[in-house]
Protein backbone atom coordinates (compact mmCIF):
# COMPACT_ATOMS: atom_id res chain seq x y z
CA UNK A 1 0.00 0.00 0.00
CA UNK A 2 1.14 3.54 -0.57
CA UNK A 3 1.88 5.80 2.16
CA UNK A 4 -0.75 7.92 1.01
CA UNK A 5 -3.23 4.94 1.55
CA UNK A 6 -1.69 3.86 4.49
CA UNK A 7 -2.92 7.14 6.03
CA UNK A 8 -5.70 7.73 4.73
CA UNK A 9 -7.01 4.09 6.41
CA UNK A 10 -5.50 5.18 9.39
CA UNK A 11 -7.67 8.11 9.41
CA UNK A 12 -11.11 6.42 8.21
CA UNK A 13 -10.56 3.65 11.62
CA UNK A 14 -9.67 6.27 13.34
CA UNK A 15 -11.49 8.49 16.03
CA UNK A 16 -9.48 10.42 18.03
CA UNK A 17 -6.57 12.37 15.70
CA UNK A 18 -4.50 14.88 15.92
CA UNK A 19 -2.85 16.96 13.17
CA UNK A 20 0.05 18.99 14.35
CA UNK A 21 1.12 21.77 11.96
CA UNK A 22 4.14 23.54 11.53
CA UNK A 23 6.12 26.22 9.20
CA UNK A 24 5.85 24.41 6.46
CA UNK A 25 2.16 24.08 6.11
CA UNK A 26 2.58 28.40 6.19
CA UNK A 27 5.43 28.42 3.98
CA UNK A 28 2.83 27.07 1.06
CA UNK A 29 0.96 29.79 1.31
CA UNK A 30 4.25 31.66 0.81
CA UNK A 31 4.52 32.88 4.24
CA UNK A 32 8.49 33.03 5.69
CA UNK A 33 9.38 31.61 8.93
CA UNK A 34 10.77 34.29 11.50
CA UNK A 35 14.33 33.46 10.22
CA UNK A 36 13.57 33.98 6.77
CA UNK A 37 12.20 37.42 7.36
CA UNK A 38 13.87 40.42 4.27
CA UNK A 39 17.14 41.97 5.81
CA UNK A 40 18.29 39.36 7.59
CA UNK A 41 22.39 38.53 7.08
CA UNK A 42 23.17 35.17 8.75
CA UNK A 43 19.86 35.32 11.08
CA UNK A 44 20.84 38.66 12.00
CA UNK A 45 19.48 42.06 12.29
CA UNK A 46 20.80 45.13 10.84
CA UNK A 47 21.18 46.15 14.44
CA UNK A 48 23.69 43.11 14.90
CA UNK A 49 20.92 40.90 16.71
CA UNK A 50 19.71 37.56 16.39
CA UNK A 51 16.08 37.67 15.34
CA UNK A 52 15.64 35.30 18.21
CA UNK A 53 16.77 38.46 20.50
CA UNK A 54 15.02 40.87 18.28
CA UNK A 55 11.79 38.71 18.79
CA UNK A 56 12.00 38.19 22.14
CA UNK A 57 9.79 39.33 25.44
CA UNK A 58 12.66 40.86 26.79
CA UNK A 59 13.40 43.26 23.66
CA UNK A 60 9.23 44.02 23.76
CA UNK A 61 10.35 45.42 27.28
CA UNK A 62 13.47 47.23 26.13
CA UNK A 63 13.22 48.38 22.70
CA UNK A 64 9.72 48.28 21.61
CA UNK A 65 10.03 49.69 18.19
CA UNK A 66 12.67 47.34 17.60
CA UNK A 67 10.90 43.99 18.34
CA UNK A 68 7.68 45.83 16.58
CA UNK A 69 10.00 46.09 13.79
CA UNK A 70 10.24 42.48 12.92
CA UNK A 71 6.67 41.95 14.54
CA UNK A 72 5.50 44.11 11.75
CA UNK A 73 7.45 42.07 8.82
CA UNK A 74 5.91 38.79 10.48
CA UNK A 75 2.32 40.81 10.09
CA UNK A 76 2.62 42.23 6.82
CA UNK A 77 3.52 38.64 5.50
CA UNK A 78 0.57 37.08 7.46
CA UNK A 79 -1.76 39.46 6.30
CA UNK A 80 -0.40 39.63 2.58
CA UNK A 81 -1.16 35.57 2.41
CA UNK A 82 -3.76 33.62 2.92
CA UNK A 83 -5.01 29.70 3.95
CA UNK A 84 -4.21 27.11 1.27
CA UNK A 85 -5.87 24.00 0.54
CA UNK A 86 -4.11 22.09 2.49
CA UNK A 87 -5.26 24.18 5.89
CA UNK A 88 -8.85 23.48 4.14
CA UNK A 89 -8.24 19.92 3.42
CA UNK A 90 -7.91 19.61 7.83
CA UNK A 91 -10.83 21.67 8.52
CA UNK A 92 -12.89 19.51 6.03
CA UNK A 93 -11.03 16.28 7.57
CA UNK A 94 -12.43 17.89 11.16
CA UNK A 95 -15.56 18.43 9.78
CA UNK A 96 -15.97 14.28 8.81
CA UNK A 97 -13.97 13.19 12.07
CA UNK A 98 -15.98 14.90 14.87
CA UNK A 99 -12.50 14.29 17.44
CA UNK A 100 -10.28 15.36 15.43
CA UNK A 101 -7.89 18.28 17.10
CA UNK A 102 -5.17 20.20 15.28
CA UNK A 103 -1.91 21.41 17.20
CA UNK A 104 -0.16 24.31 15.88
CA UNK A 105 3.12 26.28 16.67
CA UNK A 106 1.89 28.84 13.18
CA UNK A 107 0.47 32.01 14.05
CA UNK A 108 -1.17 33.33 11.05
CA UNK A 109 -4.73 31.94 11.98
CA UNK A 110 -5.01 30.34 9.04
CA UNK A 111 -6.40 27.24 10.39
CA UNK A 112 -9.79 29.52 12.13
CA UNK A 113 -9.66 31.05 8.50
CA UNK A 114 -9.87 27.74 6.74
CA UNK A 115 -12.85 26.61 8.94
CA UNK A 116 -10.72 24.50 11.98
CA UNK A 117 -13.36 24.59 14.75
CA UNK A 118 -11.86 27.24 17.77
CA UNK A 119 -12.96 24.57 20.17
CA UNK A 120 -10.34 21.83 18.64
CA UNK A 121 -7.45 24.44 17.57
CA UNK A 122 -4.46 24.61 20.15
CA UNK A 123 -2.69 27.55 19.00
CA UNK A 124 0.37 26.53 20.71
CA UNK A 125 2.20 30.10 20.12
CA UNK A 126 -0.38 32.23 19.97
CA UNK A 127 -1.55 34.53 17.34
CA UNK A 128 -0.79 37.53 15.53
CA UNK A 129 -4.26 38.99 16.37
CA UNK A 130 -6.16 40.93 17.86
CA UNK A 131 -3.67 42.95 19.72
CA UNK A 132 -3.80 44.07 22.94
CA UNK A 133 -2.17 46.58 25.34
CA UNK A 134 0.38 45.61 27.86
CA UNK A 135 -0.87 48.34 30.29
CA UNK A 136 -4.47 48.30 30.77
CA UNK A 137 -5.35 44.98 28.55
CA UNK A 138 -7.34 47.12 25.98
CA UNK A 139 -8.43 44.79 22.58
CA UNK A 140 -7.28 46.92 19.45
CA UNK A 141 -8.37 44.64 16.23
CA UNK A 142 -6.97 46.86 13.90
CA UNK A 143 -3.70 45.35 12.84
CA UNK A 144 -3.85 46.49 9.57
CA UNK A 145 -3.61 50.35 10.15
CA UNK A 146 -1.22 49.93 13.05
CA UNK A 147 1.58 48.90 10.37
CA UNK A 148 0.61 52.00 8.43
CA UNK A 149 1.52 54.33 11.10
CA UNK A 150 4.79 54.47 13.32
CA UNK A 151 5.67 51.82 15.60
CA UNK A 152 5.15 50.82 18.10
CA UNK A 153 1.41 50.65 17.86
CA UNK A 154 -0.04 52.44 21.10
CA UNK A 155 -3.47 51.90 23.17
CA UNK A 156 -5.82 54.68 22.32
CA UNK A 157 -7.11 54.38 25.74
CA UNK A 158 -3.94 54.80 27.96
CA UNK A 159 -1.03 55.39 25.88
CA UNK A 160 0.51 52.32 26.79
CA UNK A 161 2.05 49.66 23.97
CA UNK A 162 0.03 47.02 22.17
CA UNK A 163 1.47 43.56 21.35
CA UNK A 164 0.14 40.45 19.71
CA UNK A 165 -1.15 37.44 21.79
CA UNK A 166 2.32 35.75 20.20
CA UNK A 167 4.41 33.82 22.27
CA UNK A 168 7.72 35.85 21.96
CA UNK A 169 11.37 34.18 22.30
CA UNK A 170 11.67 34.06 26.54
CA UNK A 171 8.28 33.82 27.42
CA UNK A 172 6.10 31.19 28.35
CA UNK A 173 3.63 28.98 26.39
CA UNK A 174 0.29 30.08 26.91
CA UNK A 175 -1.44 28.18 30.02
CA UNK A 176 -5.12 27.55 28.45
CA UNK A 177 -3.24 26.05 25.43
CA UNK A 178 -0.86 23.65 27.31
CA UNK A 179 -3.75 22.48 29.19
CA UNK A 180 -5.57 21.83 26.32
CA UNK A 181 -3.16 19.71 24.48
CA UNK A 182 -2.59 17.87 27.66
CA UNK A 183 -6.20 17.22 28.84
CA UNK A 184 -6.67 15.43 25.24
CA UNK A 185 -3.18 13.45 25.31
CA UNK A 186 -4.48 11.94 28.55
CA UNK A 187 -7.12 10.56 26.45
CA UNK A 188 -4.88 9.28 24.21
CA UNK A 189 -5.02 9.49 20.09
CA UNK A 190 -5.67 6.98 17.73
CA UNK A 191 -3.60 8.61 14.91
CA UNK A 192 -1.21 11.41 14.74
CA UNK A 193 0.22 13.26 11.73
CA UNK A 194 2.55 15.58 11.87
CA UNK A 195 2.67 18.59 8.81
CA UNK A 196 5.75 20.78 7.68
CA UNK A 197 7.07 20.89 11.17
CA UNK A 198 10.55 19.68 12.21
CA UNK A 199 9.50 18.97 15.28
CA UNK A 200 12.39 20.33 17.86
CA UNK A 201 9.71 21.47 21.02
CA UNK A 202 9.04 18.86 23.37
CA UNK A 203 5.28 19.55 23.05
CA UNK A 204 5.65 18.01 19.30
CA UNK A 205 7.51 15.46 19.72
CA UNK A 206 5.61 14.13 22.83
CA UNK A 207 1.98 13.46 21.65
CA UNK A 208 4.12 11.67 18.38
CA UNK A 209 5.80 9.21 21.15
CA UNK A 210 3.37 8.60 23.93
CA UNK A 211 0.60 7.70 20.57
CA UNK A 212 3.20 4.93 19.21
CA UNK A 213 4.27 3.56 22.41
CA UNK A 214 0.53 3.51 23.11
CA UNK A 215 -0.53 1.08 19.88
CA UNK A 216 -1.70 4.37 18.08
CA UNK A 217 -0.88 5.19 14.38
CA UNK A 218 1.57 7.92 13.52
CA UNK A 219 3.10 9.51 10.37
CA UNK A 220 4.90 12.69 9.17
CA UNK A 221 4.25 15.05 5.62
CA UNK A 222 7.31 16.69 4.86
CA UNK A 223 9.27 17.65 1.93
CA UNK A 224 12.39 16.51 3.38
CA UNK A 225 13.32 13.87 6.43
CA UNK A 226 13.30 15.50 10.03
CA UNK A 227 14.06 14.28 13.90
CA UNK A 228 10.77 12.89 13.93
CA UNK A 229 11.22 10.65 10.28
CA UNK A 230 12.68 7.57 12.41
CA UNK A 231 9.68 8.13 15.44
CA UNK A 232 6.58 7.65 12.97
CA UNK A 233 5.58 4.50 11.41
CA UNK A 234 4.89 6.44 7.49
CA UNK A 235 6.90 8.69 6.50
CA UNK A 236 5.40 10.96 3.06
CA UNK A 237 7.57 12.94 1.26
CA UNK A 238 5.68 15.57 -0.18
CA UNK A 239 4.15 19.39 0.34
CA UNK A 240 1.29 19.33 2.44
CA UNK A 241 -0.35 22.14 0.09
CA UNK A 242 -0.07 18.91 -2.16
CA UNK A 243 -0.64 15.91 -0.18
CA UNK A 244 -3.31 16.98 2.11
CA UNK A 245 -6.00 17.57 -0.45
CA UNK A 246 -5.28 14.10 -1.70
CA UNK A 247 -5.54 12.56 1.18
CA UNK A 248 -8.72 13.92 1.74
CA UNK A 249 -9.73 12.51 -1.87
CA UNK A 250 -9.11 9.05 -0.62
CA UNK A 251 -10.71 9.19 2.78
CA UNK A 252 -14.61 11.06 1.34
CA UNK A 253 -14.60 8.47 -1.88
CA UNK A 254 -13.67 5.46 0.54
CA UNK A 255 -16.54 6.96 2.78
CA UNK A 256 -18.91 7.07 -0.27
CA UNK A 257 -18.21 3.71 -1.54
CA UNK A 258 -19.58 2.83 2.28
ZN1 LIG B 1 -3.97 50.66 27.35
Amino acid sequence: MQPIERIAQAILQAERILFITGAGLSADSGLPTYRGLGGLYNGHTAEGLPIEAALSGPMLQRDPALCWKYLAELGRACLGAQANEGHRAIAELQRLKPQCWVLTQNIDGYHRAAGSPPERLIEIHGELAPLYCRSCGQEDAELAGHLERPLPPLCRACGGVLRPPVVLFEEMLPEAAIDSLYAELRKGFDVVIAVGTSASFPYIVEPVLRTRQAGGFTAQINPTRTDLSDAVEVNLQGRALDVLPELLGHISSHRICK
